[in-house]
């Protein structure tokens, strides 16, 4: 799909970040929203609920990290989960205030 330039209106290149008639900075469509991204929203409230599971890092893809989560919960017979219950409060936080705002792969978080 062609972008134009919203100042020279020069075709501008998918991906690009600037117009290289002009060279003015071009707003990536949707550069606040990733509409295919995983939700910010959700994986910030599964941090909070679920977080002692790591329930919203498996949902990111933060595989280590969820099964660290999981274990220190399941291994401490859920003595543990005041540790990981905590660290995934912060970061669902983290998640929820944009601090996070990737998933494992690199894509940005939908609102
Ligand atoms: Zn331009």
């Amino acid at each position: 799909m062609a972008k134009f330039c919203p100042n020279c209106g020069n075709e501008i290149k998918d991906g690009a970040d600037i117009c290289l008639n002009c060279g003015k900075a071009v707003k990536k469509e949707g550069s606040n929203t990733n509409p295919g991204g995983k939700s910010k929203i959700a994986a910030g409230l599964l941090g909070i609920f679920l977080g002692s599971f790591g329930v919203h890092n498996f949902y990111l893809g933060y595989t280590g990290k969820a099964v660290a989560q999981l274990l220190i919960t399941i291994l401490t017979c859920g003595f543990g989960a005041a540790i990981s219950g905590v660290w995934a409060l912060i970061e669902g936080i983290l998640i929820l205030t944009g601090s996070i705002n990737t998933d494992a792969d690199g894509n940005e978080l939908a609102n």
